[in-house]
């Protein structure tokens, strides 16, 4: 008989997405491993029961003092991986909206004050308090949309002991908004004003003092970098991306989002974890993307964000057989928390299924995430999940604002707190 001290019960479908290979790619995108009827058990934090609530009696004895929970005939899905976003920085560029709406292009904004080097301004500024204040309201904004685990990449600080900075921060947020929070350093997200015309000068500080500190401290999992014309070029890109892995650190790459950069194709090349946005990709970058198993990182919200408004092409590397991951992207360019509207956004505008976007939004987005144990639900496993009154774990990606009843991960209650 297995023991637990957490019970879910009244579970009218659970997405386990127990079986299959991870990532998924393909039409095993759309296995949910769904249980209906359902009930869920857990102890010390895993997983160690999942299946038909009348099954439950015979497998599963509660200890004393055990919480039982009831999802009111709701369903339960994998605690989200939110597997990309931006979400170390200070203050907000609401200002620019205005001008964006009017068409003013990017170099317009950035000369009126706005763009990436209006918050490289803030968070440089900003205090560790404040920093960390701003930051952990946005990550428990999404811990309360459903995610458990999220990748934060740092970036806003564009010098080497500023990107430091940011990256020890990310314990004390994982910790104070009870969330995993994977930190994936991005000290090339773009080359400081006060470099301009000197890019390999900064890639160079970033190999030889940036990436050893992030390595000896442990302070990423990943490292990524914005290749695209104006940013890091593919030879860039290239140079910092195999310094990191020579340290250990796994890679990702920004790659084709406003113009054709060779970033997918360099993700390829490398075995990237994984190559993100993507807007741009060509059917040979897919393709390559495919054999080499690069997971595509797909963010609609910021597709949608964006004034000259492109569709995610989701659909189009779930087809060639790419493994396709969400991420809200948050930012203070495209400031999204939720993660049930980016599902919503990759069905609507992406075309995926919400089956498929589920997948996207859970296991594939641990895989990118390097998390081998998050986005599905068996035994062994986190309880990492999200309660939702919903009728069908699929009226997720149709909704587009639903909110959780309850977030709970390792078995702990993060939302409501
Ligand atoms: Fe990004």
């Amino acid at each position: 008989m297995i023991t637990a001290d957490l019970l879910v019960t009244d579970v009218r479908e659970v997405a386990t997405l127990a079986r299959g290979a991870v990532p998924r790619t393909g039409a095993a995108m759309r296995e949910l491993g769904l249980v209906h009827d359902a009930a869920l058990a857990a102890s010390g934090g895993r997983v160690v029961w999942v299946g038909p609530e009348r099954h439950r009696a015979r497998s599963v004895r509660l200890r004393p003092g055990a919480r039982t929970v009831s999802a009111e005939g709701g369903v339960v899905v994998p605690g989200f991986v939110d597997a990309h976003t931006h979400a170390v920085f200070a203050g907000d560029r609401a200002f620019e909206l205005p001008l964006k709406v009017a068409g003013a292009s990017y170099a317009e904004i950035a000369r009126r004050g706005g763009g990436l080097y209006a918050t490289v301004r803030a968070t440089r500024a900003a205090s560790r308090a404040r920093l960390l204040r701003e930051s952990l309201f946005r990550v428990r904004e999404m811990a309360a949309h459903g995610a458990t685990s999220i990748e934060v990449k740092s970036g806003y600080a564009l010098d080497v002991p500023g990107e430091l900075r940011l990256l020890r921060l990310v314990p004390r947020l994982a910790e104070r908004a009870g969330v995993t929070i994977v930190p994936t350093f991005l000290g090339a997200h773009a080359v400081p004003l006060e470099d301009r015309g000197r890019a390999d000068a900064y890639v160079d500080r970033l190999v030889r003092h940036a990436l050893p500190a992030v390595a000896r401290e442990r302070l990423a999992r990943f490292c990524d970098v914005f290749c695209e014309p104006g940013f890091f070029s593919v030879r860039q890109s290239e140079r910092l991306l195999r310094a990191a892995l020579a340290l250990g650190l796994g890679v990702k790459v920004h790659a084709e989002e406003f113009q054709l950069s060779g970033g997918a194709r360099l993700a390829a090349r490398l075995g990237a974890t994984s190559a993100d946005h993507l807007l741009r990709a060509t059917v040979d970058d897919r393709r390559r993307l495919a054999a080499a198993g690069v997971t595509a990182v797909m963010l609609p919200a910021t597709a949608f964000a964006a004034t000259a408004a492109r569709r995610s092409p989701c659909r189009e590397f779930v087809d060639a057989g790419v493994p396709v991951a969400l991420g809200t992207d948050c930012s203070p360019n495209s400031w999204v928390t939720s993660m049930p509207l980016v599902l919503a956004l990759a069905v609507h505008g992406g075309r995926l299924t919400p089956a498929e976007a589920l997948t996207a939004a859970t296991v594939n987005a641990a895989h990118a995430s390097g998390l081998a144990e998050a986005g599905r639900l068996v035994p062994g496993g986190p309880a990492d999940f999200a309660v939702f009154a919903l009728d069908a774990t699929e009226q997720l990606g149709y909704r587009f604002d639903a909110v959780p009843v309850a977030v709970y991960r390792q078995g702990k209650r993060v939302s409501p707190s």
